[in-house]
């Protein structure tokens, strides 16, 4: 058993403070969408760990692909050197995202990607001899990340920019699409993004956006119609195109990629969350041909390199995993996964506390009028014997794609009793 009061006293989690920590639960072990905790309570997953844990834990592919790696080398250094798991894994993400990303920066974690991502797009212009393009568009409400750069491009009121109001650059924000997905999106709700593209396209390098969902700010799911759009526009004020799909990737909205259903492709796009089947940090930024050659011309290199860039264990993981989800009828689990959050989610707008019920692929929202409190609902999550972390507003579930229908019962079931049960 651990010492929960050492943790308590020393260790820093997710967005918490040391005077006041909200509490935490100690985990023994995982296996398959189960997190069993030291006291020997099991609890049905319902976060997949932050959109990572795709196939649950401890797959015994996944676990194989492992211990395989480790028997040959966990990790060496990526300068001057290369190996089998990196090219194999270049191969896959350049062969199944969308046409024209051929080139694969590999980084450690998300906000390291979406850096990368930035860089490639100010580079790009410095080596086109534009370098006065060197600000980014984003849309309100999105989430990138909590390093400086990445910041820079979150929500301005729910993100950390009052906090670090002075250091942060200043960026473009239009407001965030209206439209739900599946509905077509008037060209009036892309007015304010085209008419700050033509008052700033000098300034401007890229647009960069979480396509289809807006994730972490919001969990709102948009019309694919302005996804397209925003490409034209892009393509209209010669800007780059930057999609994070770092929460999208890898088949949770229904597609392999968000940016498929506008049938689109962005100049660079981030991955991450997924990439590994939640086993270990790794991201990747890509980028077109065009791209990677206007910043390499004349001598140009990339200004970035991270000492585990393409960490051998994490790479090899990785493409075990895409493996498995290519192999997998992944469609077919996440279009049931889907039908049923609908059908059982949708009861929770019975409650007068709900606002809204949201679901695309295997992503189910309920959004309450007013904010949850966090320590109560996990204390009543796990009363119920499942795993749910809600945030401000918004009770949510990702589950493992692998989820059988009686575990996703008690998921939402577990929700709508929660919803009614202060109301
Ligand atoms: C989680 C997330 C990030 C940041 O990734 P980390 O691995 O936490 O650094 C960036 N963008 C989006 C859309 C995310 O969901």
């Amino acid at each position: 058993m651990i010492d929960p009061s050492f943790d308590k006293d020393h260790l820093w989690h997710p967005y918490t403070s040391m005077q006041n920590p909200l509490p935490v639960y100690a985990v023994s072990h995982a296996q398959g969408v189960r997190i069993y905790l030291e006291d020997g309570t099991a609890l049905i997953d319902g976060m997949a760990s932050w959109w990572s844990a795709i196939h649950g834990y401890r797959h015994p592919v996944l676990d194989a692909a492992a211990k395989a790696q480790l028997d040959r080398m966990s990790h060496v250094m990526f300068g001057g050197l290369t190996h089998a798991p990196a090219v194999e894994l270049g191969q896959l993400l350049v062969q199944l995202t969308p046409p024209g990303l051929d080139l694969v920066f590999f980084s450690d974690s998300g906000s390291v990607s979406v850096e990368v991502a930035i860089k490639l797009a100010l580079q790009y212009w410095i080596a086109g001899g534009q370098p006065g393009k060197n600000r980014l568009l984003t849309l309100r409400k999105g989430y990138h990340g909590d390093t400086f750069a990445a910041m820079a491009v979150c929500d301005p009121v729910t993100g950390m920019h009052h906090l670090f109001n002075d250091v942060l650059t200043k960026q473009f924000f239009v407001s965030e699409p209206h439209s739900p997905f599946g509905t077509e999106c008037p060209a009036t709700e892309l007015a304010e993004l085209r008419t700050t593209l033509a008052r700033h396209q000098q300034q401007i390098a890229a647009v960069i956006l979480e396509p289809i969902v807006q994730g972490a700010g919001r969990m709102y799911f948009y019309a694919a119609d302005y996804l397209l759009q925003v490409r034209a526009l892009c393509d209209e004020f010669n800007v780059l195109l930057i999609a994070d799909e770092i929460a999208t990737g890898f088949g949770r909205s229904g597609k392999l990629f968000a940016c498929e259903h506008a049938n689109i492709s962005p100049d660079i796009m981030c991955v991450g969350k997924a990439l590994t089947g939640g086993y270990l940090t790794l991201a990747a930024t890509l980028c077109t041909q065009q791209v990677g050659a206007m910043i390499s011309h004349n001598g140009g290199v990339l200004m970035h390199g991270p000492t585990f860039m393409a960490n051998p264990l994490a790479c090899a993981i990785a493409v075990a995993s895409i493996k498995l989800l290519l192999a997998s009828p992944w469609q077919q689990q996440i279009a049931a996964i889907e039908s049923q959050l609908y059908s059982e989610l949708t009861p929770c707008l019975l409650s007068s506390r709900v606002a809204a019920v949201r679901v695309l692929g295997a992503i189910g929202v309920v959004e309450m009028h007013e904010p949850v409190s966090m320590a109560e609902a996990q204390r009543y999550f796990v009363g119920q014997g499942v795993w749910i972390r809600p945030f401000g507003k918004l009770v949510y579930l990702m589950p493992p794609y692998i989820i059988s229908p009686e575990d996703l019962r008690q998921l939402t079931t577990a929700i709508l009793q929660f919803v009614q049960s202060a109301s």
